[in-house]
């Protein structure tokens, strides 16, 4: 079974659909019993969606917005 780490290191994989077979079993089933990492997950998600809408309208350039992501993905993550 996965843990809580292992789900923050690899979440941006899971939302881009990157992960093969098995590791998408093994993260579905950590998600299904741990809240806190389904908050993480759901938060991270939306934050993604933000900076894409945001890097699509042009206000802010691609490699801002990914930036952006990666700071709050990097605090997010912290123990
Ligand atoms: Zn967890």
């Amino acid at each position: 079974m996965l843990r809580c780490k292992d789900i923050a290191a690899h979440a941006s994989e899971h939302i881009d659909g990157e992960l093969n077979w098995k590791q998408s079993l093994g993260y579905g089933l950590h998600l299904l019993v741990c809240g806190y990492c389904r908050r993480f997950v759901r938060q991270l998600r939306t934050t993604i969606a933000c900076a894409r809408a945001v890097a699509a309208d042009d206000a802010l350039a691609h490699d801002e917005a990914r930036r952006i992501s990666e700071r709050v993905y990097d605090h997010a993550s912290r123990p």
